[in-house]
């Protein structure tokens, strides 16, 4: 069986989420469970691009709407990421620094599914199944069944996850032209109140679709930025498949990218002396309990109530603590996070930034990671934490929910706070004080957390399943 994966991220060579790193892990292993898996993204002007050898498979004109335009399959040479990846190039849309962020981001992804299908069809390139990820990749479901360029592919079975179903990449009726001529009577498949929404029309025409854990399918019902009746009508026909970790990049005991390697066994030893280095790096007393957030600092991710909490944190005498950010997203927020640390210096650091290596620094030397996300539809950062024996305190809530058992329950190990409010997370945060005092009984739960199996092994074979029993929708 072939699955092409379609995305607009995929790490090492281009990641702003999660969905750059399922995009840069489940492919491989898929191919490990013996299902040939590929993936196909947009060439950006990024590092591994610049630093890696490419063959041009496939060259052609094309057109979207009344816009003619030029692109390039290119192929990765070595196979070394563990699956093909195949790139495309469209000079003056994709090829870009920044992944998204741009006023014609519509056009981007619009040309970039366009030249996907038309490599599929005039190269004969064959595969059973197209995965694709999140709504830069949604309109690919109903070009393949019903516009008539691309009909010669409609045997081909597709699978939609999403990722995060706040973004939809919906635009208006006047730019239908973009789209070659489809069947007039599904239109409708595109349309949602008045727009083309590219995510609400994958999840009708998708053979399947995903979400990235099991609450959150639930939760999109309730909360999806406008498409909560789709969801209700639709969720019989989703999946929650929970993420996994790629864990030969995400392992303490190699990873090159942390100072001091570990393993469950020697944690308490070796993670301190992690601490102690990030600590000195970020001018933080080590002694005290290690606080972190990493991540997009926006208002699903609780962000905008951090600057409450580490105010909550800070002032409380009776518990010191010490705290490191890394992340960027609303100027608002990144703004009074960096005030905080003019009014707490040696208690309080952050990076307003994106840096991947310091955010494995931070994953090995922090005792606790908060996500008071109001919106986490699995969530990496949690598990990768508890990989390298760090805590999370987290809003009960979509792939938290599904991940984290609070320590208060039989076989737990985390704490779960009962709402995204800044008091809320503040009292679970005050209870991981507590469990950092019982040294012992934290030694314990570092060798437990680091000890979960949270591999792709097992989501992996979910999606197996699911490719192996697509039919088209009747
Ligand atoms: P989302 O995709 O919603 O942003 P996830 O928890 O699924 O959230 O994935 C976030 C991923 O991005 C994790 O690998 C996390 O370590 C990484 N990440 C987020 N922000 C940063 C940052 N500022 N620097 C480094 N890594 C980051």
């Amino acid at each position: 069986m072939k699955v092409i994966h379609l995305s607009a991220e995929c790490y090492p060579i281009a990641k702003i989420g999660g969905l750059g790193d399922v995009a840069g892990a489940l492919p491989k292993y898929l191919n490990q469970a013996g299902v040939e898996a590929v993936v196909v993204m947009p060439f950006y002007e990024r590092k591994f691009v610049q630093q890696n050898e490419f063959d041009t498979v496939f060259r052609a004109n094309t057109v979207m709407g009344d816009r003619p335009f030029y692109f390039e399959i290119l192929k990765e040479k070595t196979g070394k990421l563990g699956f093909d990846l195949y790139i495309i190039k469209i000079p003056g849309l994709l090829d870009r620094t920044e992944v998204y962020g741009y006023d014609d981001d519509i056009e981007r992804f619009v040309a970039f599914q366009l030249a996907f299908l038309d490599w599929m069809l005039w190269s004969g390139e064959k595969t059973d199944v197209i995965h694709c990820h999140d709504h830069q990749t949604g309109l690919v479901p109903f070009l393949l069944y019903y516009s008539y360029r691309y009909k010669s592919l409609s045997n081909i079975r597709t699978v939609f996850t999403i990722h995060n179903g706040q973004y939809h990449g919906a635009f208006n009726w006047q730019r239908s032209y973009y789209l070659p001529d489809i069947d007039p009577w599904k239109t409708g498949l595109l349309d949602w109140k008045n727009g083309i929404n590219p995510l609400a029309s994958a999840v009708r025409c998708a053979d399947a679709f995903t979400t990235v854990s099991p609450s959150y399918l639930k939760e999109l019902s309730i909360s999806s930025n406008g498409l909560e009746f789709l969801f209700e009508l639709e969720k019989s026909r989703g999946t929650g498949i929970i993420n996994g970790i790629d864990t030969d990049v995400w392992n303490p005991k190699t990873d090159p990218m942390i100072t001091q390697k570990y393993t469950p066994k020697t944690v308490a030893v070796k993670k301190i002396k992690n601490k102690q280095l990030l600590c000195k790096e970020f001018g933080l007393a080590y002694d005290k309990p290690l606080f972190t957030f990493i991540g997009r600092l926006v208002v699903e991710k609780g962000a905008d109530l951090l600057p409450e909490i580490f105010r909550l944190m800070l002032s409380d005498p009776e518990n010191p603590v010490s705290i490191l950010v890394l992340g960027s997203g609303d100027a608002e927020t990144e703004l009074e996070l960096s005030a905080l640390k003019e009014a707490f210096p040696g208690q309080y650091n952050a990076l307003i930034g994106y840096d991947e290596e310091l955010a494995h620094r931070i994953y090995a030397g922090a005792d606790f990671i908060l996500m008071p996300s109001r919106v986490e539809p699995c969530g990496l950062n949690q598990l990768y934490a508890l990989r390298y024996g760090t805590i999370p305190v987290v809003n009960s809530t979509g792939g938290l929910k599904d991940t984290v058992i609070d320590i208060s329950e039989t076989g737990g190990y985390g704490i779960r706070c009962p709402e995204p409010t800044a008091d809320a997370v503040f009292t679970g945060i005050k209870r991981a004080i507590e469990l950092f005092k019982n040294t012992v009984e934290l030694q314990l739960l570092y060798r437990k957390i680091m000890a979960l199996d949270f591999s792709w092994n097992r989501s992996a074979q979910e999606y197996i399943h699911l490719y192996q029993n697509l039919k088209p929708i009747s």
